[in-house]
């Protein structure tokens, strides 16, 4: 826990030097053709660098180091419990340099400080060091077959792994792909996303001060048009790990088609159901669902903005939420009170203006919110916003916000909430809310998502695999299972006499 104040975080904001070159082979580089992209604080509307930006021809380099690295087996042939230590080391340094990189996360993306710090950073180190100190616990298997027949089934790194990840989660992203793959042994090379690049630059470093070897993890900055689409259907890549939007998502399983083939592992979008019986726990319910949404600014993927509240309760539990959202008026992102930021820039700030307007021309009720505040501070700052009488087949409630727009729809029992949860093109993540745990579990089967909480939200840890159904993506981030998308399965059948 920091002792640090809001304006002890500012002072440090103001002496902070942040690195903004790639870290390609060991080492901070500029892009070859000198370009840069500066990245922007979204709570003042301040440039804070000039990053890097890099292009195909870096992407061919870093490829090539990565090729050698992984052919070398300097790491991928070193005994897991050594690739454990240099990852238990790495989460280490990343605790030792918290302060840092909660300041960097919070100057980068207008996350609350006190989430970058108690949250974001601790997680990108607990999931480091979890994917270390699992490596050398898995075991592979022995298939039953005929005597003088022995079918060992064991798993490969892919190779080259891209990963390509989005503004909203930087660093604890970045850790979800990294942590895994190179667990495995695989090289990888990172693309973060263009608004949000300092952190993954700086944990690069933090690694080879942690003993991971040259050319194993390598950082790109650049756009994703140019050279996310290099990265995606280069050649020598052998896997691509995203988290973003289900549009491009789209577009990274073409490129793979198009190209090599290149195992595509996606987390895409959601519009995740929140189901409130009228048995639940309201007040607590009730808190929750307003987190659900409003944390982050809403832009998060597992964001519960679909919340269905069961009829007979609505107006009572609706009058609880609107209190809750009170609590999540918007602030400086360095003040240790704030619990929610900006949007991230301009563009988003735009969307979520668009969507209630949107809201408002479909019909849906504006109970919440709704306006711009703080704009004399030049971020992009936007109230927690409820939407009520809203139904199933609006925009507000089909589409993806990602920003702080609850949509709450009424349902009269089980099946039709079940009907509601599942009458979407997503399917991240959803919760249910009731004392009878029969109700609690039948809904939470029915609901067709990869994360379901029952009488939380939010809930989980590194424990558990993470990732969606439908067009919310295919794969797994987290736990042991995360090891499945960066190792092929390969048999090896030996007949004996
Ligand atoms: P995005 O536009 O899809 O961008 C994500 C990343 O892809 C960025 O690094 C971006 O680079 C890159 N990119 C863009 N176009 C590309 C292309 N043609 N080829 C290769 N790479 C390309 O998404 P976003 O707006 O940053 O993030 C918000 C989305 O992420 C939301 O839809 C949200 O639901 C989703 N998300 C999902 C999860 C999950 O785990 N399921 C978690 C967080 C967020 P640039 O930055 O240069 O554009
Ligand atoms: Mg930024």
């Amino acid at each position: 826990m920091t002792e640090l104040t809001f304006a002890d975080w500012q002072a440090r904001a103001s002496e902070i030097e942040i690195e903004g070159r790639a870290f390609i082979n060991g080492q901070y580089t500029d892009a070859l053709s000198g370009e840069t992209r500066p990245t922007y604080n979204p709570a003042t509307g301040e440039k804070l660098v000039d990053v890097a930006s890099c292009g195909p021809e870096d992407a061919d380099l870093a490829v090539k180091y990565a090729r050698d690295a992984f052919e070398s087996g300097v790491w991928a042939d070193m005994a897991p419990s050594e690739r454990k230590m240099v990852l238990v080391r790495w989460a280490e340094l990343i605790e030792l340099y918290a302060e840092e990189l909660a300041l960097l996360e919070t100057l980068d993306v207008g996350k609350p400080i006190s989430d970058t710090f108690n949250i974001d950073a601790p997680s990108a180190a607990r999931t480091i060091r979890w994917s270390g100190e699992a490596i050398d616990k898995v075991y592979e298997q022995i298939a039953p077959t005929p005597a003088g027949t022995m079918g060992l089934i064991t798993r490969l790194p892919l190779g080259v792994v891209a990963a390509i990840v989005p503004w909203n989660f930087p660093l604890s992203t970045t850790a979800w792909k990294i942590a895994p793959s190179l667990a495995t042994g695989n090289s990888v090379i990172v693309k973060p996303a263009s608004n949000t690049p300092l952190t993954a630059i700086r944990i690069a470093e933090l690694a080879s001060e942690a003993g991971l070897p040259d050319g194993v993890l390598q950082i790109l900055p650049g756009p994703g048009g140019s050279l996310g689409q290099h990265l995606s259907t280069h050649m020598d890549i052998d896997g691509l790990t995203f988290t973003g939007s289900t549009p491009v998502g789209k577009m990274l399983m073409e490129y793979s088609g198009q190209s090599n083939l290149k195992r595509t592992f996606l987390e895409l979008g959601g519009k995740s159901p929140n189901i409130v019986f009228a048995d639940a726990d309201l007040d607590k319910a009730a808190n929750m669902a307003a987190m659900a949404v409003f944390f982050n600014g809403g832009q998060t993927c597992t964001a519960g903005t679909r919340l269905i509240v069961q009829d007979s309760v609505h107006d009572e539990f609706m009058a609880k939420v609107i209190e809750c959202a009170k609590g999540w008026a918007p602030g400086n992102p360095l003040d240790p009170e704030t619990v929610m930021g900006p949007m991230v820039d301009q563009g988003q700030y735009n969307t979520v203006a668009e969507y209630v307007e949107v809201g408002l021309g479909e019909g849906a009720e504006l109970a919440y919110g709704g306006k711009r505040v703080l704009s004399d501070e030049g971020g992009y700052y936007h109230e927690p916003t409820i939407f009520t009488g809203v139904n199933n087949q609006m925009r507000i409630a089909q589409e993806e916000i990602f920003g702080p727009v609850m949509s709450v729809i009424k349902f009269s029992d089980a099946q039709e909430a079940v009907e509601i949860a599942n009458d979407s093109i997503f399917g991240l993540a959803g919760a249910v809310w009731s004392r009878d745990i029969n109700t609690a579990i039948k809904v939470a089967e029915k609901v067709r998502v990869g994360t379901m909480g029952v009488n939380n939200y939010f809930g989980g840890d590194i424990t558990v695999p993470f990732g969606g159904f439908k067009q919310s993506g295919n794969g797994r981030d987290k736990s042991i299972h995360a090891f499945d998308d960066y190792t092929e399965l390969k048999t090896t059948w030996i007949e004996f006499e």
